[in-house]
């Protein structure tokens, strides 16, 4: 196996993509792709047509089954001092409120971290809480999941979630993995979370807020297909294809989505030559609270230990330096210094591990687990469109694309004929020591994933 030439052919490939750009086109132009809507199957289906057409073998659905949320109406009012109405919308898997709605006044907790609810835990009971998506500056920066937790652990009775840049965008999100939230959560825009803070500093604030959506029981589809090779080693590369509903969800997740196809693309032709194995996968029901991929973990614990690395690529696709949060994983991140090494390409790693995607469920089962990085981060900005209903074809730009595909195509390769094992299983213990240094275990705990 001649690498050098492969890594030219696979660098030219990528950056002469047909088909890179166009299928993220054919993925907004289905729709949000959200769990159980038409355009998640009509995505469903499309990946599935791709990677028969890029060659991948052993190509299967693994379907699970899941409770589905589909939004419906939404009313916020302020009642006192004014009277006035609120542009809101859900949060995913909020539960109605009793018909008529709920009355009550607002406390607000700020950007919601630890320590601003513990000042507030006794004014909480009964009330409805408002935080802002705005992260602190420094340490740890608290996912929205663990905001909403925190305000049900203190007995509140609703959940307001203000975005913290301006634009007029309320940002949607799951509020608990797979199951109803205890209490219904709504999202306002920073305009209205502003203008509310304004009235609640001056005295109570009281609100009603009606909220009617509806679950059931479904199911969902992962689309995998193999690049087999020589031996039974397995790298999983994966993506979600799922977005949310008030979105085209171009950037979160279509890109990475294309980003898995085209890895697929570049690959299937290699298929019987390289040393490892590797398995694509389109990842459902991720914006679920990271649900499709526990349940995979879940259905087939004492299955997967062929899987020798999985690598996702949630938002792979960015402008900035291209690297890896290697899950504190110190022997995938010294082969990732060597081929940064030898492919003089200065990947960026951290040591970061991602709790809210599906690297994670992986990573939690010992499975050694990375994520592909590409945006810098930017606590200012936070999720910047993502999650909003500006996560439009727009934002995405194809040279971004076809940088990001070269560079994972590039270290897929490598990783694919290493000639040494790339990572070992971690025991239990291990994964809890590396959350326990990363400060993991009080924000899992209030999002009701900490096994331990
Ligand atoms: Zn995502």
């Amino acid at each position: 196996m001649d690498i050098t030439a492969l890594d030219k052919q696979l660098i030219a490939e990528a950056w002469t993509s047909p088909d890179m750009y166009p299928n993220l086109e054919t993925l907004v132009d289905f729709g949000s792709r959200f769990a159980g809507s038409p355009s998640e199957a009509q995505a469903r289906d499309f990946i599935q047509q791709k990677f028969h057409a890029y060659g991948l073998k052993q190509l299967h659905l693994a379907p699970f089954d899941y409770l589905g949320w589909y939004r419906g109406t939404c009313g916020l009012n302020i009642v006192a001092p004014v009277q006035r109405a609120i542009d809101s919308i859900s949060l995913v898997y909020s539960p109605s409120t009793p018909v008529g709605g709920l009355r009550a006044a607002i406390i607000d907790v700020g950007m919601g971290t630890e320590k601003e609810y513990a000042a507030k835990k006794d004014k909480l009971a009964g009330k409805i809480v408002m935080c802002s998506s705005a992260n602190p500056e420094e340490g740890r920066q608290p996912h929205r999941r663990e905001k909403y937790g925190r305000a049900v652990d203190a007995g509140a009775i609703g959940f307001i979630y203000a975005r913290h840049l301006p634009g007029g965008l309320p940002e949607t999100g799951s509020l608990r993995p797979g199951r109803l939230g205890e209490i219904p959560a709504v999202a306002i825009s920073y305009e209205s979370g502003f203008a509310l803070k304004r009235l609640i500093d001056k005295g109570e604030t009281v609100v009603t807020l009606d909220v009617q959506n509806d679950s059931h029981p479904t199911v969902a589809y992962h689309v995998i297909g193999d690049v087999p090779g020589k031996t039974d080693q397995v790298i999983l590369v994966g993506a979600h294809y799922d977005g949310h509903d008030i979105a085209q969800g171009a950037m979160d997740d279509g890109t990475g989505t294309c980003m898995v196809l085209e890895l697929a693309r570049l690959f299937g032709p290699l298929r019987g030559q390289l040393k490892r194995t590797i398995r694509f996968m389109g990842i459902a029901c991720e914006e679920l609270g990271v649900l499709g991929s526990t349940k995979y973990v879940e259905n087939n614990r004492g299955k997967l230990n062929d899987i020798e690395l999985m690598i996702n690529l949630d938002g792979a696709v960015g402008n900035g330096a291209k690297g890896f949060a290697t899950s504190g994983l110190d022997d995938v991140e010294s082969i990732l210094r060597k081929i940064a090494k030898e492919t003089r390409y200065p990947l960026k790693l951290s040591e970061k591990v991602v709790t809210a995607s599906d690297n994670f469920p992986f990573f939690m089962e010992g499975i050694p687990a990375i994520m592909m990085t590409a945006r810098e981060e930017n606590r200012t900005l936070g999720r910047g469109f993502g999650h909003t209903a500006m996560d439009t074809l727009d934002k995405v730009n194809e040279r971004d694309m076809k940088e990001c595909a070269m560079v994972a195509a590039r270290v897929l390769l490598r990783l694919a004929e290493w000639d040494k094992p790339i990572a070992r299983r971690r025991t239990p213990d291990e994964i809890k020591a590396i959350l326990v240094s990363q400060d993991l275990e009080q924000p899992l705990k209030a999002q009701d994933k900490w096994p331990f």
